[in-house]
């Protein structure tokens, strides 16, 4: 089945085959992003009003929403102009007024000839004392009554697109709703006593109270729990198909870790040789490695990844290691040399600065298998860039590399294991939203003799008491960072360029003392800044979040962060991740612009609370929700319409266990619920997914 099933077409179609949909509306349905009968269908309500028919307005507590049949009386147009047109009606008890404003011709008379029974539906208000029902939403005749839902299911709206044509519309879909074969695990829909997909949409569509509108409602459930597993279905199909991929078994040899770890200065932590282990079984196996290293800053991913890159060395082969910045990549250089070296391991940079000699040479190096470790940034993926016998890509600190891209790497057709690391610790939930397709190892323990780094709030306007402290610091042979948020004072007026911070840093603190990296610096002049950093000739770094990823300046001991407020808690922890490495007690000063908001205070104060990442990205998670913790458009993260994956958690568990083990039974999706899986994969507009099927 490689085109949409038959069954689905209806609602692949045009809107505008939709009851009371023209091309006018259509377009409008657009910015609700509805753009065929299908969008619609996943659009539920988000409120339900209660039209259920009273006898009268009299005990009930305004303002509220009112369906009652009243006799019409008299009607008071209105004299002056802007007034309001008021019609007097009466129901079972008491007597109230329909209020119009702008009335034109004689369209009240019609709509409520006097002496006429008729059922009024809208919000009643008091004014002065008075029930009054201003513009009702709905005015019918007796007969009409069928025609209103006793609950009326509220949904987003845009302009040119109002709740009658919504209504309408859904309806007329829901008539023709087609049954589908079920794709989720009977045992799962029994114990969960979830409705079938089309009984599901029928009730949802179709709110009788408050907790029809909940997340929690068995039928709301159901339809997020068919995004999520479409989603993990997905997710789990690259993932068979990356460990279909025949890798190269590369045994580890211990030829070349020996002499490394007899090197270092340390021993690895469990955690990291945990995970080491993890690693070598997968290099070892078969099938191709696809693996995510999370680990807070800190936590010691570098020599993981180290010890990976040297296995695929002992038993012959090269590996690749690619930072997100230049900047980190020689950091990776000049960390990872001597020990390479230690065992005749020859280690290479490739970056986008390479002259064009010194690149063809390490080109030909490359491929000739003299180069046996090449670390960079993205350059080491260009066309152009051969390897004799590749085995393993690194890729360090990347939480943009979504699950698009891995897909593209793997499409490049090589037989490479692949390790991913990323430093953002991230909850559990999104963790398997983004990173479902991969196997995971954890490092959750922080190499000893870290010293916690104390955390404090300080508003800007005892900068000059910030500065005096620096001095003092640096008279004790201490170095700090200061970070600001933009360069260009231009780019939002009142936020903190660094050059003006390094300017009035300079003359406060002395000459050469002072220095400053940022984005839009030439590359060597910011090599050179850091270079002098690092050696400690300079003790105040200026910079913009440049260095948030990856630096390691041991000495450093103080971070100051200035207009705190305006960055993420995830990249917060990160930027304070640089402070802390050495033995010396360490410090992070978040300046804030005051006042301070609420909010602004309480997400700064976890900072202060915690240092455990992973408690931050919860919290910033339940603050901000997940689009942002990540950032949506380059996350790789799918946009669900109905579920909701800070408070569904559980269910994305359980449909990335389910989808794996329905892939594990039956890989080609060809048993009934096989296909059925298929027929939610084009529902969810998972096309792509259809391809990674095995087949054959
Ligand atoms: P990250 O996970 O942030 O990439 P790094 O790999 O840069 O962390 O390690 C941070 C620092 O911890 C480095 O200076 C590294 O040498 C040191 N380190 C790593 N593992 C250990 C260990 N087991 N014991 C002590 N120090 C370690
Ligand atoms: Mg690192």
């Amino acid at each position: 089945m490689s085109t949409r099933p038959e069954i689905l077409f209806p609602l692949f179609s045009d809107l505008t085959g939709l009851d009371g949909i023209g091309p006018k509306t259509a377009q409008n349905f657009e910015n609700l992003a509805v753009f065929k009968p299908r969008d619609l269908l996943f659009t539920l309500p988000h409120a339900v009003i209660d039209r259920q028919p009273r006898s009268s307005i009299q005990d009930v507590t305004p303002p509220t929403t009112v369906t009652v049949e009243v006799t019409v009386g008299e009607h008071t147009p209105n004299k002056v102009k802007g007034r309001p047109y008021r019609v007097t009606v009466t129901d079972a008890q008491t007597s109230f007024q329909l209020v119009y404003f702008h009335v034109r011709g004689d369209y009240l008379n019609k709509l409520l000839p006097t002496g006429q029974r008729r059922i009024v539906s809208g919000k009643i208000e008091l004014f002065d004392g008075i029930g009054q029902m201003v513009h009702p939403d709905h005015v019918l005749k007796v007969g009409e009554a069928d025609t209103l839902p006793e609950f009326e299911p509220v949904y987003p709206l845009t302009a040119g697109v109002t709740l009658k044509t919504i209504f309408k519309a859904s309806r007329d879909l829901l008539r023709n709703l087609v049954k589908l074969d079920e794709w989720i695990d009977p045992g799962l829909i029994a114990r969960e006593k979830w409705p079938s997909w089309d009984s599901a949409l029928r009730s949802a569509h179709s709110p009788q109270s408050l907790d029809d509108i909940s997340i929690e409602s068995r039928a709301r459930t159901r339809l997020a729990y068919d995004e999520l597993l479409a989603h993990q279905l997905t997710l789990a199909l690259a993932r068979a198909k990356q460990r279909r991929a025949k890798g190269r078994p590369s045994i580890a040899t211990g030829a070349l870790q020996g002499p490394v770890l007899a090197e270092l200065p340390y021993k690895p932590t469990g955690a990291q040789s945990r995970a080491i282990a993890e690693i070598a079984d997968d290099l070892a196996g078969d099938h191709r490695m696809n693996r995510l290293l999370q680990g807070d800053v800190g936590s010691g991913k570098t020599l993981v990844a180290l010890m990976a890159l040297l296995t695929v060395v002992e038993a012959g082969g090269q590996g690749v290691m690619m930072a997100p910045t230049e900047i980190l990549a020689r950091q990776h250089l000049e960390g990872l040399q001597p020990l390479a070296e230690a065992a005749g391991v020859v280690l290479e940079i490739l970056t986008g600065r390479d002259k064009s000699a010194e690149r063809a040479a390490k080109l030909d190096a490359l491929a000739k298998g003299d180069i046996h470790i090449l670390v960079g940034t993205h350059a080491v993926f260009q066309k152009d860039v051969h390897f004799h016998d590749l085995r393993l890509a690194v890729i360090d600190e990347q939480h943009r590399f979504g699950v698009a891209q891995r897909m593209e790497l793997g499409a490049k057709g090589q037989t490479v294991d692949v390790l991913v690391m990323t430093a953002t610790p991230i909850p559990r939930s999104l963790a398997l939203a983004q990173y479902g397709d991969m196997d995971v190892s954890i490092l959750d323990e922080k190499p000893p003799g870290r010293t916690p780094v104390q955390t404090a709030l300080v508003s800007t306007e005892r900068m000059d008491q910030v500065i005096d402290r620096l001095r003092s610091a640096i008279a004790e042979g201490r170095q700090a960072y200061w970070v600001c948020p933009l360069v260009e004072e231009s780019e939002v007026s009142d936020m903190t360029a660094a050059e003006d911070r390094f300017k009035r840093l300079r003359a406060a603190l002395g000459e050469g003392v002072v220095g400053l990296v940022h984005g839009q610096m030439p590359p060597r002049e910011k090599d050179a800044a850091m270079a002098r950093f690092v050696a400690g000739e300079t003790k105040v770094l200026v910079a913009t979040t440049v260095i948030e990823v990856g630096v390691n300046v041991p000495n450093a001991s103080i971070m100051v962060i200035e207009r705190a407020e305006f960055f993420g808690l995830a990249q917060l922890h990160q930027l304070r991740g640089r402070v802390g490495r050495g033995s010396t007690a360490s410090t992070c000063l978040l300046l804030y612009q005051s006042p301070l908001s609420e909010t602004g205070r309480r997400r700064l104060d976890i900072l202060r609370e915690t240092e455990d990442g992973f408690r931050i990205s919860e919290e910033d998670l339940a603050m901000r929700g997940a689009g942002d913790v990540i950032g949506t458009a380059q996350s790789g993260l799918p946009r669900f319409r109905i579920a909701d994956l800070e408070r569904q958690t559980h269910l994305l568990a359980l449909a990335q266990t389910d989808a794996r083990k329905l892939l594990h039974d039956d890989p080609k999706l060809e048993t009934d619920r096989g296909k059925a899986a298929r027929t939610l994969l084009w529902l969810m507009e998972q096309d792509k997914a259809i391809r990674l099927i095995s087949v054959g």
